[in-house]
């Protein structure tokens, strides 16, 4: 999150699969929320905050409920009401921010988003994945670049705050055609963004297309790559990325269930120390011309620069040909830059 802005607490309420018209090829909702289907209701919603709002880190100032893992904007209207009616009186007595919901870009009507609006709603997260037409229909989403072009001005319009949630590596997509992605969603200027690498779920439609060798998933350090760049150039923009890789799930890392695919458990660090690295590199001395050094950096930089088992350390040791003899925080120096120390 940009800005030193404090992270929200989200109450995640999820309806797995609820209100989506059909399923996409990645998707399998059960796995990636460790939710059973069923239906969620009023009373079930109730249940959820009154467990939530005892947690020793639950604070009111940040607290936000999120309906998640489904297409909350084409559930019927009633259930709709309900869904946020049972949030009501926990809104009225100041226990929370506000309402988000994830839902499809082709999913919004205007009644529907005018009761969402009256009842709390204030950020509305469309699933994207992609704006090429072509990555859209071979994971069979059922919806173009254009109708996620107009959900985004529509809700912007409404006055909502809207994140666009992203997935490179889909059947058809690339290195350049993600990144055109980018540019378009940097275009459509929505508030915040999340990407969240394809993955080769087990029971999915994707998981038929691996096994019979119709679809090759992006390799970790592509993802990485991809991620890292997609970021550096949304929030180059002003677009805080606010999530890097999906949220692991007891039930999605039981053995088996991802297939194939860019997985981490710390997919989101590997991919902000990568940035971190990309922007030191020009305050590095060439190779050869030291043979060992140290390096201070901001404080707080010192765990992006080291990076996931010290393999920041091993970067710059390969781009400066030196050894690297010690890290120094230091937090009167400025984010991302670097002094280096002759040893
Ligand atoms: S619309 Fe979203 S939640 Fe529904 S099947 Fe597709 S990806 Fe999954």
């Amino acid at each position: 999150m940009s800005g030193g802005r404090k992270k929200p607490f989200i109450v995640p309420i999820f309806i797995p699969n609820q209100g989506c018209p059909h399923r996409c090829v990645f998707c399998e909702q059960e796995k990636i929320t460790a939710e059973q289907k069923g239906h969620v209701d009023g009373e079930r919603v109730v249940r959820i905050i009154k467990t939530a709002i005892k947690s020793p880190r639950f604070d009111p100032a940040l607290a936000e409920i999120a309906f998640y893992g489904g297409t909350f904007a084409n559930l019927n209207y009633r259930t709709i009401e309900e869904l946020l009616g049972a949030v009501s009186p926990f809104l009225k007595k100041g226990l929370f921010t506000g309402i988000r919901v994830s839902t499809r870009p082709d999913s919004l009507d205007t009644d529907k988003l005018a009761l969402m609006k009256r009842r709390g709603v204030k950020t509305v997260e469309l699933g994207v994945q992609s704006m090429n037409d072509d990555v859209l229909s071979q994971s069979e989403r059922g919806h173009s670049a254009q109708e996620s072009e107009k959900a985004v001005a529509l809700l912007k319009n409404l006055g909502f705050q809207v994140g666009v949630q992203l997935m490179p590596g889909l059947p058809g997509d690339s290195h350049a055609i993600f990144l055109s992605t980018v540019e378009k969603v940097v275009m459509l200027q929505p508030h915040m963004v999340r990407l969240y690498p394809a993955l080769v779920i087990k029971g999915t439609a994707l998981g038929r297309m691996y096994e019979k060798g119709e679809y090759i998933p992006l390799g970790l350090p592509e993802a990485v790559e991809i991620c890292a760049e997609s970021s550096r150039k949304l929030e180059d923009a002003g677009i805080p990325v606010i999530r890097i890789g999906l949220m692991s799930s007891p039930t999605l890392l039981m053995e088996g269930q991802i297939l194939a695919g860019p997985w981490h458990t710390a997919f989101g660090f590997l991919v902000r120390s990568r940035m971190y690295r990309k922007g030191i590199a020009s305050q590095l001395p060439a190779r050869g011309h030291l043979e060992k050094l140290g390096v201070r950096v901001r404080d707080r930089d010192v765990p992006l620069l080291r990076g996931y088992r010290n393999e920041g350390i091993q970067w710059i040791s390969m781009v400066t040909g030196a050894e690297v003899a010690g890290v120094e925080g230091d937090p009167s120096l400025p984010p991302g830059r670097v002094e280096v120390i002759e040893k």
